[in-house]
């Protein structure tokens, strides 16, 4: 493009931002060849009132403006703010500021976000872990280590079909202002890989944090953000709720400048967005299944069901929460999980830990008690569970484990710690209605170890999860030993799958008639 063409089209830009009452970044240094913009002025001394809504439904002043009526100072916040309706105004400006400065400014976000969860790993890592209590200080620290494995701006390639009427082009482009909810369990990995993705694609977004995981997220999310303005000159890309509330998910929720919702949570969280109104991509709950049959390692099943059991004491979503072992190799199996740094558990220290790690209330489910898990015993250590068994454990113990039936509450509950009930089962039938039933039709992981093509296809149609493992540890199905890319926010129930750029785009599809087929 020649320097008049370029220079009319920034004209012609600026002239229409500013009818529509937008900030006129076109002027600035467009990023080109990979280089970001200059930086703007220092954001601490500037305080600026919103800008307009988005162009496209600026012009009828009706529900955009309501929804950016709030007089907000956006600069100098590096991202956090007192309230849902501050953040999606800043974080709507923001996705006009990365609309204007293109690929290159998404890919710095992306290097930033992935080069930052990496430098900090250690410090945020224990941040997380003193705020939240819950989980294990080095897995803390190796989730912020697997954020670089999180897929970014390469991911998103254009689909073309070429024929005689020309060619089509079929582009992944934003929707604009994402809201996401992240859970206590891995909040700044849960949030960083959301950025990745979601910025990627190029959207900004808000989060609505955990309330007992907020404080980490916004120290994370106010580094990011101060690097990204450095760097790009865009500000407040990611925004949070400094301190988040069901009012504020609400009022995420009804803001009109947010377009999609992410959710990453339990079953209550996943029904709210649900009946939110918004097109919501849910990352639900899980109770992961593993079957054991007669035909597989079982030294290498016992390790693969610890390492993925014990990760950060069992808060993972896809991690083995309860192990059906057929009858004739179940006690080899309990066996090899003895040998391999786990604890059993005899049935008098599995009812003590089992009075302590459920409440039980009267009356639910038809008459007949119901568990609910104790909160106190959640991603818990080892040695918290084993002082509640009555035992004392040897140093290095990854995981408890006991001989239970299949209606235990260790079983049909999400319990997240570093506990599995061991349930025999006389058939590879049965192991598999077991799995099924356990793992309430959420459609989220199961296991299995078995080198029986028969039982493991069986297993996989009945399960019908979003990530079937076989032959290996949970985490292998986020590419941790087995092949494949990373993402904390798995949508089971909304079936998006893993979530990755392209989950956060709208498809277009762009016609040229008759021309442009160059053979
Ligand atoms: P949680 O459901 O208690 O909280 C998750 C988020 O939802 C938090 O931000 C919380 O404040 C919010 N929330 C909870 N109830 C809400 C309601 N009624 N209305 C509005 N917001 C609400 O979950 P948690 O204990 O933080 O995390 C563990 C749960 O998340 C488990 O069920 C786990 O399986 C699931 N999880 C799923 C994935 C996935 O990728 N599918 C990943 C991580 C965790």
């Amino acid at each position: 493009m020649s320097p008049v063409n370029e220079s009319l089209i920034r004209d012609v830009v600026s002239e229409v931002l500013g009818r529509l009452g937008g900030t006129s970044t076109a002027t600035s240094t467009p990023a080109r060849n990979g280089s970001a913009p200059a930086p703007a002025a220092a954001p601490a001394v500037v305080s600026a009132a919103a800008p307009a809504p988005a162009a496209s439904n600026a012009h009828c002043g009706c529900s955009a403006k309501k929804a950016s009526s709030v007089d907000v100072p956006l600069r100098g916040k590096y991202g956090v703010f007192a309230t849902a309706e501050e953040a999606c105004v800043a974080a709507q400006e923001a996705f006009q500021q990365l609309r204007q400065k293109g690929v290159a400014a998404r890919r710095k976000i992306e290097e930033i976000v992935k080069s930052l969860a990496e430098k900090n790993a250690e410090s945020w890592g224990k941040l997380e872990f003193d705020e939240t209590k819950i989980g294990r200080l080095d897995h803390k620290i190796a989730k912020l280590h697997l954020i670089k494995l999180v897929p970014g701006v390469d991911w998103l390639r254009p689909d073309a079909r070429s024929g005689d009427h020309g060619i089509t082009l079929e582009e992944y482009t934003p929707f604009g202002v994402v809201g996401a909810i992240t859970p206590s369990t891995h909040s700044i990995p849960t949030m960083s890989g959301n950025i990745v993705n979601i910025a990627s694609a190029g959207n900004s977004m808000v989060f609505n944090a955990h309330p007992s995981a907020a404080r980490c997220a916004a120290t994370a999310i106010r580094a990011y953000n101060e690097a990204i303005y450095r760097e790009t000159g865009i500000e407040n890309i990611a925004t949070i709720i400094e301190q988040p509330t069901l009012d504020s998910f609400n009022a995420l929720c009804k803001n009109e400048l947010v377009r999609l919702l992410l959710v990453t949570g339990g079953p209550a969280v996943v029904k709210a967005a649900m009946q939110s109104g918004k097109r919501a991509i849910c990352a639900g709950p899980g109770n992961p299944p593993v079957f054991v049959d007669d035909t597989c390692c079982l030294t290498r099943a016992a390790k693969a069901i610890i390492t993925g059991g014990a990760f950060d004491n069992n808060l993972l979503c896809i991690g083995e929460k309860e192990v059906f072992a057929l009858d004739q190799i179940a006690d080899k199996l309990m066996e090899r999980l003895a040998e391999n740094g786990a604890v059993r558990l005899n049935a008098a220290e599995l009812e003590r830990l089992t009075k302590a790690a459920f409440t039980f209330k009267e009356g639910q489910g038809g008459g007949c008690s119901q568990a609910s898990v104790n909160r106190d015993f959640i991603g818990k250590d080892p040695s918290v569970l084993a002082q509640a068994a009555g035992i004392n454990l040897p140093p290095n113990t990854q995981i408890l484990f006991a001989e239970t039936a299949a209606d235990h509450p260790f079983v049909y509950e999400e319990q997240m710690m570093p506990f599995l009930p061991i349930v025999r089962v006389k058939s590879v039938d049965e192991g598999i209605e077991q799995s099924l039933i356990a793992e309430h039709n959420y459609k989220h992981t199961a296991i299995i170890h078995s080198h029986d093509v028969e039982t493991i296809t069986a297993m996989a149609r009945a399960l019908d999860t979003t990530l079937f493992v076989k032959n290996g540890a949970s985490p292998a199905g986020l590419g941790l030993g087995g092949e494949g890319y990373l993402s904390f926010s798995i949508a089971t129930p909304t079936g998006e799958g893993i979530t990755n750029p392209r989950t956060f785009t709208r498809v277009r599809r762009c016609v040229m008639v008759d021309n442009l087929r160059i053979y």
